[in-house]
């Protein structure tokens, strides 16, 4: 069978073994399609029936999760963890509270997960979980009893050498906490079994910053290899969560201006530049909308979701030279892609996971803009993740600066991997099928090793 035959047929089996997961299909498809070169230069994938076995997940965990409201009503939840592959390391993934959350988005990103961690050259395997309970309007009270509600039954199946959980959307330093005091009551262990955790319970300097640094991080390693820099940049950046906001502070520290970010209900325009502690202290610190930045910059421009031209994202039609989308998947299309890049952009750089649609993939590979792809530019975060494992395993606490220069290390290994893998297979700077084929080979040559399993 040919190569082109057999990744077909495994696509197809997929579908049809998986009805509905839509975004499952997207991660899969994108992922293998780009393995052909490396399927044509060694057949032993095939023989080994490696893509049937690494787009099958080693366990998938779907829970009920029940909690009481302050009402005093009885509120039910479904719970995931997909434990996808643990060919390299116990497995490490975020866990996601968002009333969109199903058992295909979590599919996609715990299949995503696999070969970021493997990118990282670190030993974890990836996994992933979640809830579709929707934190948004909830009290104290009932995001902790939802979280211990949670842990009850997702407690069963981690441990800080079997599955380590972290934060994604949703999910941040507040509901880590109430996780990992319901896991420690259960129990009875005091272990690195979450990351993001609190600084004074075991937590890493750094680790909040960790995704969007190392975001930025990797564009500017992408810019350095063609003789350019992020200094002096206009950028764009969606969302105004956890990697959006760090990204925005590090694109200043390189000497670059941000000057838009998002929510779920609008966007911010600020010419100036995006004031990163205004927007700290509205999203980070005061969970509201961000409508309300204009009441601290009144010349900044507010548009909301319904005011989007159709079919679009407004944060696209800002002029930059580099788009930072950093909210959710498909956030960024065809429209998108094509208005961007006649108001002269040329780079995007995914901090979020899938955040491009295939077909504006396609469209920046065909103008050869600058692409750095999410499994290597986002995967800052779970790499500092592993070195609050390390540092809970060694009972040491390094400083914020040592973090963050191995932090920059990681992210410019990543990028030297991906480039010398496209390098190595035709396609030099095609950074999407040099951090595919990278963050595969590692993982499909273990899983050889380790036989039938
Ligand atoms: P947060 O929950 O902190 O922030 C998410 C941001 O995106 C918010 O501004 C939110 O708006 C917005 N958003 C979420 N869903 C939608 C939607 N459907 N439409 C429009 N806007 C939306 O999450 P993170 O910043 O942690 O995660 C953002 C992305 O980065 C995700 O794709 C995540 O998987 C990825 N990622 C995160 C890592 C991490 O370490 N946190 C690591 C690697 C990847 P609102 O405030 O209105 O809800």
């Amino acid at each position: 069978m040919s190569v082109k035959n057999y990744i077909d047929k495994v696509l197809k089996s997929t579908v049809q073994s998986t009805p509905g997961q839509t975004e499952f299909y997207q991660a899969v498809e994108e992922v293998l399609t780009t393995l052909e070169p490396l399927l044509q230069a060694e057949p032993k994938y095939d023989n080994y029936n490696i893509l049937e076995r690494i787009v099958i997940p080693e366990r998938q965990i779907l829970f009920r999760v029940v909690w009481m409201d302050d009402q005093g009503k009885i509120q039910t939840n479904i719970g995931y963890r997909v434990q996808f592959n643990s060919a390299i390391g116990p497995y490490k993934g975020g866990l996601r509270f968002h009333p969109s959350v199903n058992l295909g988005i979590i599919k996609f990103l715990g299949f995503e997960q696999i070969f970021k961690n493997s990118l990282t050259g670190l030993a974890i395997g990836g996994a992933k979980g979640g809830s579709n309970f929707d934190p948004k309007g909830k009290s104290e009270g009932e995001i902790m009893r939802f979280c211990q509600s949670f842990m009850v039954e997702l407690s069963k199946h981690i441990g800080e050498t079997r599955d380590v959980p972290a934060g994604d959307i949703g999910v941040g330093g507040r509901e880590i906490g109430f996780m990992f005091g319901e896991y420690k009551r259960l129990t009875g262990s005091f272990e690195g079994v979450l990351t993001g955790k609190g600084l004074n319970w075991g937590g890493s300097l750094a680790r909040t910053e960790a995704t969007g640094f190392g975001s930025v991080y990797f564009a500017e390693n992408i810019l350095n290899k063609a003789g350019d820099s992020l200094k002096g940049k206009t950028c764009t950046v969606s969302g105004s969560g956890n990697v959006a906001l760090y990204t925005i502070q590090k694109l200043y520290d390189m000497g670059a201006l941000p000057v838009t970010c998002s929510d779920s209900k609008g966007m911010i325009y600020d010419e100036n530049g995006i004031d990163f502690k205004s927007l700290k202290s509205i999203k980070e610190i005061g969970r509201k909308d961000l409508s309300e930045y204009l009441k601290v910059h009144p010349k900044a421009t507010y548009t909301p979701v319904h005011q989007y031209a159709e079919g679009t994202n407004a944060v696209w039609s800002v002029p930059c030279f580099a788009a930072f989308p950093s909210a959710t998947q498909n956030e960024l299309n065809l429209n998108d892609i094509q208005i961007l890049y006649k108001n002269g952009c040329r780079l995007v750089n995914e901090g979020a996971n899938m955040p491009s649609t295939p077909e504006a993939i396609d469209f920046m590979i065909a103008k050869k803009m600058f692409y750095g792809p999410a499994k290597a530019a986002n995967a800052g975060g779970v790499a500092t993740s592993q070195l609050e494992m390390s540092q809970n395993a060694s009972m040491q606490k390094w400083s914020f600066a040592e973090v963050d220069d191995k932090l920059r290390g990681i992210m410019k290994n990543i990028f030297d991997l991906s480039y010398k893998t496209s390098k190595e297979f035709g396609d030099e700077g095609n950074l999407m099928l040099g951090a595919n084929i990278a963050g595969f080979r590692k993982v499909a040559d273990s899983m050889i090793d380790q036989g039938a399993v």
